[in-house]
């Protein structure tokens, strides 16, 4: 497992650079924002604040879910905050983001998911900046699909949801997830109309043969976008890292994914799943 601590050269960090990235840089400081693409150090802030793409989580910053490769805290989460939708638009705004990428936890205590806020959200933005495309990424709602139309008739650009790894792993990955209610999520988001999106992770211990599957299962629930990219473990108390999965194996699968017919597929070791997010709003 030593070995595996140290990260191979082809994933060391890029260093953020440009004009733009140092424009966004300077909003974000002066107006104390808050950006998953930070929170969650991620190196690929240069790229895509220059592009005018930035993340953003909703519904608080404590999860119902517990899923093992993931950095955000487990628990009782906060009572909802009426004003989050208003102050992500304004975050919105005042960076100017071109394309904004929207997530949250999971809100498995309340009601309706947190699928009121999530709407609210998307009609603040919309009212904000009418220019700004969309991308929301959703939780399953816990097949409650009433609340993921009320996401859906929203129509962001893109809906996504990550299926993160292979049927075989989900129940040790995705504790209290399932592979086949996210892949209903998502064939239902398709049959919406609307640009479908998924993502995994590798390096979780999956074979080549488990992650086919997983593609063609994606393919057949009406998944345009995929991406994949290579998981690592934000503490040692999360799923280990069970392999580094190499950049020809990565190119493998992106060739295959194009094969198979996917619109778009993005796939490289240092690619998560709101990277190059502004490129996915091929027409349909
Ligand atoms: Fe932010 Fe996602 Fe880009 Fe990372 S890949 S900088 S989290 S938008
Ligand atoms: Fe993390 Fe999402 Fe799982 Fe919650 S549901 S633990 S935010 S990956």
């Amino acid at each position: 497992a030593s070995q595996l601590q140290r990260k191979p050269d082809w994933l060391r960090v890029k260093l953020p650079i440009g004009k733009e990235y140092a424009h966004v840089r300077g909003l974000v400081d002066e107006h104390k924002l808050h950006t998953i693409c930070e929170s969650g150090n991620c190196p690929n802030m240069g790229e895509c604040w220059g592009a005018g793409t930035a993340t953003f989580m909703i519904l608080g910053n404590i999860c119902t879910r517990s899923c093992s490769f993931c950095a955000v805290a487990t628990g009782r989460p906060l009572a909802v905050d009426l004003d989050e939708p208003n102050r992500v638009a304004n975050s919105i705004k005042l960076m100017s983001v071109k394309h904004a990428v929207i997530t949250s936890v999971d809100r498995d205590d309340l009601k309706d998911g947190g699928s009121i806020i999530w709407a609210e959200t998307i009609s603040a933005i919309r009212r904000e900046s009418p220019g700004t495309t969309m991308e929301t990424l959703i939780p399953d709602f816990k097949g409650v699909w009433d609340n993921l139309y009320r996401v859906c008739e929203e129509r962001p650009e893109v809906v996504s949801h990550n299926i993160e790894t292979v049927r075989r792993l989900t129940k040790e990955v995705r504790v209290q997830a399932k592979y086949d209610r996210s892949m209903e999520c998502l064939k239902r988001i398709s049959e919406f109309g609307l640009r479908t999106k998924s993502g995994i992770m590798l390096g979780l211990g999956e074979t080549e043969s488990d992650v086919l599957e997983t593609m063609q299962d994606l393919l057949e629930a009406g998944v345009h976008v995929l991406t994949i990219g290579q998981y690592m473990q934000p503490t040692k108390n999360h799923h280990p890292v069970i392999d580094w999965v190499h950049p020809d194996q990565f190119a493998f699968y992106k060739q295959a994914g194009k094969e198979m017919g996917f619109k778009y597929v993005e796939s490289g070791p240092l690619v998560r799943s709101s990277y190059h997010a502004e490129k996915h709003l091929f027409d349909f």
